[in-house]
């Protein structure tokens, strides 16, 4: 049998893998048997790479080995230091894939060699281009880079793949809004609009809620530490969270400066939201606008993202596209789930095989020009060549002409966007053409662009006059890594050693008790102490005993975490009651207490 596919939601905060089995897409649990993976990577000081649970715990304990949230920064420059080594956005990302394949391999019981992974439709060449080097870099073959709402909406249509309709992708996460007009027809995917904010998302309302709170406090927002407003904002967002399950919820500030409480109802948040909610209809309305459909014509709303788990959200889509209700799954699987059927059609599955999915190129492509009618503007002007929302792949030929007498080259220079000006797009790189000196209007210059399905963009200049012809593959050479060093890299990431997979467990509970530790004081800290000392000296000494032990440490911590959260002050007599407790262990509990004693000496 080939080979198995898998499909990868690679995202900003976590990340899945998907595979298609038995005629349907299904999600692979990791270690925890949980299908979220944070996407957080953090090496320890003897090297070991720690990605996903484990290391999201280290964020707060090992700030500087860690990082998170990089996936904003793929296919640019930015680089983290950990352990005093230096890592690309993209070498990141390489290690949650790396992870995520483990995870696969050990579910599936064979090797994964190829991956289909999915990018935000905005995502530039640079950033796509990155995504597929990371999946090279983690032992992935990447062919197809699948454009998020399509993968979406794929996992919408596997629902209920005998009807043909039309699906509104509303996509909304913690700091962008993405939405998208798929269409499916006939088996074949097509999307007809994105449109989008990508400074709009959950963290604008703990923004709100949290200024809410200050004024409501009388507080003066000038005043306050950065540390005390992180906990307002934190206070903010669990608030938010916890009117998702209840119409009102109390915000809870509890920090050296400020202990306060406030309630809060669903519907002051959507007074105080007001021009959030406007802000969230408008790209609603730009797709419908842009692809010349009605409200009435979408068959189904699929939900994407953790924001859109908010209830008075849910409610606003109600209201603005006049609908009864909404049909929910579960908003944080659908893109995985997508990327799984995606998989199931590159391996060419019976079920799946006659599906056809076509993208679009989420934005405009084009080249800069002079407007030969007024030779003293020196701004130039974007002319386009690929407009938004086009159909994947394109292939599309301008013709331009020398704009200066007797100029002895022509130089194309690429950008992305939509502005009228090249200067407010994005520039995505540039090639030159000798030309023959001769009047303006005279030499012929051919431009071609062509984009593939996976967003990677060609362009071809063609001089007839000369027969010169020249070609440029859109990856910016001085972001990311280039070919060279990806080779180079390879070597290196394939032996490097993440840790094991077996050690996960033990590893994140032990990440945990750290955090816990320097986020409590006084008898909570003594007591994760001892318990974390007595869970190490049995991982030495007996390893049939870990899995119990790990289970009361667990039992142990998330009571510690619960009682942070309500701010509960430390009761003793809890500490020794609570039910983690296990008579059965006393006697171990002793050996410990001599060895630690003995070692003390
Ligand atoms: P994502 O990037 O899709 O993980 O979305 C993260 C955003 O979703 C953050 O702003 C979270 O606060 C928000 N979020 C996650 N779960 C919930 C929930 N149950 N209720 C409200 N917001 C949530």
């Amino acid at each position: 049998m080939s080979k198995r596919i898998i499909g990868i939601d690679l995202g900003t905060t976590n990340s899945l893998v998907a595979v298609w089995e038995n005629g349907k897409s299904r999600l692979i649990p990791n270690m925890f048997g949980e299908y979220l993976t944070p996407s957080v990577v953090s090496v320890g000081e003897d090297g070991t790479i720690y990605v996903g649970k484990a290391a999201k715990e280290r964020l707060i304990s090992y700030p500087d080995s860690t990082a998170s949230v990089f996936k904003r920064h793929m296919g640019t420059n930015k680089e983290y230091f950990l352990g005093g080594k230096r890592y690309l956005p993209e070498e990141l990302s390489a290690l949650v894939l790396k992870k995520l394949k483990e995870d696969a391999e050990r579910y599936l019981g064979e090797e994964v060699e190829e991956a289909v992974i999915s990018v935000p439709a905005y995502f530039s060449d640079m950033a796509r281009n990155a995504t597929k080097r990371a999946g090279t870099l983690a032992g992935l073959k990447v062919e197809r880079i699948i454009n998020e709402p399509s993968a979406a909406a794929l996992a919408g249509q596997e629902q209920r793949p005998e009807e043909d309709a039309v699906s509104l992708v509303f996509d909304f996460g913690g700091g962008t809004l993405d939405v998208s007009l798929v269409e499916c027809f006939d088996n074949v995917i097509e999307i007809l609009a994105v449109s989008g904010d990508n400074r709009l998302g959950g963290e604008d309302f703990d923004e709100k809620i949290a200024q809410y709170f200050i004024q409501k406090q009388n507080l003066d927002a000038g005043k306050l530490s950065v540390e005390t407003y992180a906990v307002i904002k934190k206070s903010a967002e669990n608030c938010k969270r916890a009117l998702t399950e209840n119409k009102k919820a109390d915000m809870v500030v509890n920090c050296p400066d400020i202990t306060a409480k406030m309630e809060i109802s669903r519907k002051d948040v959507t007074q105080i939201c007001l021009d959030l909610f406007e802000r969230i209809g408008k790209p609603v309305f730009r797709v419908l606008m842009d692809a010349k459909v009605t409200a009435e014509s979408i068959h189904n709303i699929i939900l994407v993202g953790g924001s859109c788990k908010m209830p008075i959200v849910q409610q606003y889509l109600i209201h603005i596209l006049n609908r009864k209700d909404l049909e929910i799954r579960e908003p944080d699987h659908m893109i995985a789930l997508g990327c799984g059927v995606c998989a199931g059609i590159k391996e060419r599955n019976e079920d799946v095989k006659d599906m056809l999915l076509t993208d679009i190129c989420p934005f405009s492509l084009g080249i800069g020009i002079s407007d030969a009618r007024f030779p003293r503007q020196t701004e130039q002007l974007m002319a386009v060549i690929i407009p938004r929302n086009s159909s994947l792949p394109i292939s599309k030929e301008e013709t331009y002409v020398n704009a200066h007498d007797y100029q002895k080259k022509i130089c194309v220079r690429v950008f992305q966007g939509e502005a009228m000006y090249t200067r407010d797009n994005i520039f995505l790189g540039q090639m030159e053409v000798e030309i023959p000196p001769m009047p303006a209007g005279q030499v012929i210059c051919l431009v071609r662009f062509t984009y593939d399905i996976n967003g990677v963009l060609q362009i071809n200049m063609h001089i007839p006059l000369t027969g010169e012809k020249k070609q440029l593959v859109v990856v910016n050479s001085e972001l990311g890594m280039t070919e060279e060093e990806v080779r180079e890299k390879l070597k290196e990431y394939e032996k490097l050693k993440l840790s094991p997979a077996k050690d996960e467990e033990n590893q994140y509970v032990l990440m945990w008790g750290e955090r816990l530790y320097m986020q409590c004081d006084g008898e909570f800290r003594e007591e994760i102490l001892r318990r974390m000392q007595y869970f190490r000296y049995m991982m030495e000494k007996d390893p049939y005993q870990i899995p119990k032990v790990r289970k009361y440490l667990t039992v142990f911590f998330a009571y510690v975490e619960g009682a942070m959260e309500h701010y509960v002050s430390v009761d003793s007599s809890l500490l020794q009651d609570a039910d983690w407790y296990d008579e059965e262990d006393e006697e171990t509990d002793q050996s410990f207490k001599n060895w630690n004693e003995e070692d003390d000496e």
